[in-house]
């Protein structure tokens, strides 16, 4: 497998061969003309901008931006936008491709992009932040749209930046497009549950692998990768099913603690941080980053980023079940490792899919002008994320696969049948 390097100087996984070589699999396995799959293995467009930026300094800085839609087969290419300096094109790409089928296994009628800037954005001040979303924005006037390409957070962004999209396109446009971006501010035409949407996802199918593997969630231990949006709402809704959190991380390090973390407390810690991090938590004893993923429990959930869970520690990882709140942290030969272990891996492209699902929903609303209630938010995202979970399951007992093939089976199959139906690409 080929290595990339990142901004640090550390040589990676490429994200990009990890996604193909599952779907490669799924293409083998459902049998595909390879005509049809040779579609599907190229993004349909690769957009990279340059965007000049005034500091606060007054000087001017450039940075590289990038949007990749992958597919616009089921609808309007979707996808959120990730502020990062490890952004680059095979890791965008890699993460278009992905949206495609993660829209696909969710059944929401949406094809897959990616966009990326990459920029530092923890040692930005907002203006310079807003002139640089800004700027982006106009950069990709023309591919953005909210029936072409609709975009939402991803890592390093979040509803401030969603807004300022919102103003600028709206802008160049003459009139207000509320659905021309997702994961806005509620009032300005944001959903309710949207926040909560990709952590309630990753609760909800684990609450269904648990039922699969006979787990009682009260019987249960859980360590949690990554406490941004999606791991702190993820622990944090996992705790309130009777899971026991023992294990919590960030960048400023790991904290296990056997008895049990409060989450709460340590959300409320995050936000009252000046660096908004757990540094300094002392709801656990720390641990070092490499022992973490290691660390005895039930369940594991990655929520941080790619490539953590690789050939080096997989056949160390002591969990029964792993559900992937974050997109791509496992490798492609881990999945083997894992797999001949017996642990279940309810994958990315199932498991945080109901972000977009209520992104989905957002834009629904945003073009009917008419607004739901948070309950019937929720009521609708975890039958979407219910009926995924149940229809990948039933393909993996069809095709006697694991999870994460399965899911590549029943996305590659819709859109490819889509494709042979639409007969033009
Ligand atoms: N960035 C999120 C994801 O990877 C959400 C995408 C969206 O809502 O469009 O699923």
């Amino acid at each position: 497998m080929a290595l990339i390097t990142h901004s640090g100087g550390s040589q990676v996984y490429n994200p990009l061969e990890s996604m193909m070589s599952r779907f490669n699999e799924a293409v083998r396995i459902l049998g595909l003309d390879e005509q049809f799959a040779s579609v599907l293995k190229a993004p349909d467009k690769c957009v990279i901008v340059n965007i000049p930026v005034t500091m606060d300094d007054g000087n001017i800085q450039v940075f590289e931006g990038y949007r990749v839609v992958h597919s616009v087969h089921l609808g309007p290419s979707k996808g959120g936008i990730r502020y990062s300096m490890d952004v680059n094109l095979d890791e965008v790409k890699a993460l278009a491709a992905w949206m495609t089928w993660k829209c696909a296994v969710v059944n929401i009628p949406y094809g897959g992009a990616k966009g990326g800037i990459k920029c530092d954005p923890r040692s930005m001040s907002k203006g310079e932040l807003e002139r640089l979303t800004r700027g982006y924005t106009l950069a990709m006037k023309h591919v953005f749209g909210p029936d072409r390409d609709i975009p939402a957070p991803d890592m390093g962004t979040g509803p401030q930046e969603m807004a300022w999209i919102l103003d600028e396109y709206s802008k160049i446009h003459g009139s207000n497009s509320w659905g021309v971006v997702t994961g806005k501010p509620l009032v300005l035409g944001g959903s309710l549950g949207r926040v909560e949407a990709t952590g309630r996802g990753v609760m909800i199918t684990a609450r269904s692998a648990m039922a699969k593997l006979g787990m009682k969630p009260t019987d249960c231990t859980c360590v949690v990768q990554g406490f941004g949006n999606v791991g702190s709402i993820s622990a944090k809704l996992l705790a309130q099913l009777g899971v026991k959190v023992v294990g919590i991380s960030d960048i400023s390090g790991g904290y296990y603690n056997p008895e049990g973390i409060d989450v709460l407390a340590a959300i409320e810690y995050v936000q009252q941080s000046p660096n908004r991090t757990l540094e300094g938590f002392t709801g656990g004893e720390v641990v070092h980053n490499g022992e973490f993923l290691l660390l005895p429990c039930d369940i594991l959930v990655p929520a941080a980023m790619e490539d953590q869970i690789t050939p080096l520690n997989a056949d160390k990882i002591k969990a029964k079940l792993i559900v992937e709140g974050a997109n791509g942290p496992t490798t492609a030969e881990a999945d083997a490792i894992l797999n001949s272990k017996g642990i279940m891996v309810v994958p990315d492209i199932l498991a945080n899919a109901g972000g977009v699902t209520v992104s989905y929903f957002e834009w629904v609303q945003n073009r009917l002008g008419y607004y739901w209630t948070e309950e019937r938010v929720h009521r609708r995202s975890d039958r979407v994320m219910k009926q995924a979970f149940d229809h990948v399951y039933a393909a993996s007992e069809k095709y006697k696969v694991d999870l994460r093939i399965a899911s590549y089976i029943v996305a590659l199959d819709k859109v490819a049948s889509t494709l042979k139906l639409r007969g033009s690409f």
